[in-house]
């Protein structure tokens, strides 16, 4: 039988090595991280690979993005505890977890239903409180709205105006934004009820938002 390895140590390296060292200095940020079991979130045949630096497969098709770039939009998003969050995407949960972890309240969104329930069983059974939802998260989620950050962790073909409209004036949000193969990591800025401001941080690649304003099936 093979032993599991150790995964605090595994977990410390990650946040050293491919999080710390790439620029990401935020110490609660870096907590978050090291109290998040990301092991826990990925299939059971990947647990060895979990805290390596790529997306892993979590089922259905989808991914769990690398760590790094979880670190990335987390960072880019500025949250402060307390803000109420759109997460468009939920996955494996695990960047819920992290944002949870934060302090901030979470309310995410995923298409495959599958995933989340598992997401949903697996946040509440590590303590997370978690608001999740099944449905097109393109359209952002009217019932909980408006928001204070919105994070997308799936490629867009451009910023719904749902999630302009849901998000609080003063409000970020963090979108990969780009055709189903590539996008860049555009960061928006409401600035008034009719004016928003986006920088964009740089390239990524993720799984594709698929919905009235995403792709189609
Ligand atoms: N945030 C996740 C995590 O921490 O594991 C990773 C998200 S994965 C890269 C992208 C997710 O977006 C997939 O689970 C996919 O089913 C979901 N998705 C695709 N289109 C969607 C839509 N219109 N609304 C909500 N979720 C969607």
């Amino acid at each position: 039988m093979m032993k599991n390895p150790d995964f605090t140590q595994l977990r410390e390296a990650m946040v050293r090595e491919q999080i710390a060292k790439r620029g990401i200095t935020n110490p609660d940020l870096l907590r978050a991280f090291m109290d998040v079991p990301r092991h826990s979130f990925v299939l059971q045949e990947e647990i060895n690979f979990a805290y390596e630096d790529h997306p892993l497969p979590v089922g259905e098709g989808q991914t769990i993005s690398q760590p790094y770039i979880v670190a990335l939009m987390t960072e880019a998003l500025k949250v402060r505890g307390g803000d109420k969050i759109l997460e468009v995407g939920t996955g494996s949960g695990y960047q819920a977890a992290i944002l949870a972890q934060l302090g901030t309240r979470v309310f995410s969104i995923e298409r495959i239903p599958s995933l989340a329930r598992q997401a949903q069983a697996l946040l509440s059974s590590l303590g997370y409180h978690v608001t999740i939802d099944v449905g097109d998260g393109t359209c952002g989620w009217q019932e909980y709205a408006p928001y204070d950050r919105i994070i997308v962790t799936a490629a867009s073909p451009a910023i719904s105006p749902l999630w302009e409209e849901q998000l609080i004036v003063g409000g970020r949000m963090v979108v990969p934004v780009g055709s189903e193969f590539s996008q860049e990591l555009v960061v928006v800025d409401k600035v008034s009820a009719t004016h928003t401001k986006s920088e964009t941080l740089g390239g990524c690649v993720f799984v594709p938002l698929i919905g009235k304003y995403g792709f189609a099936k």
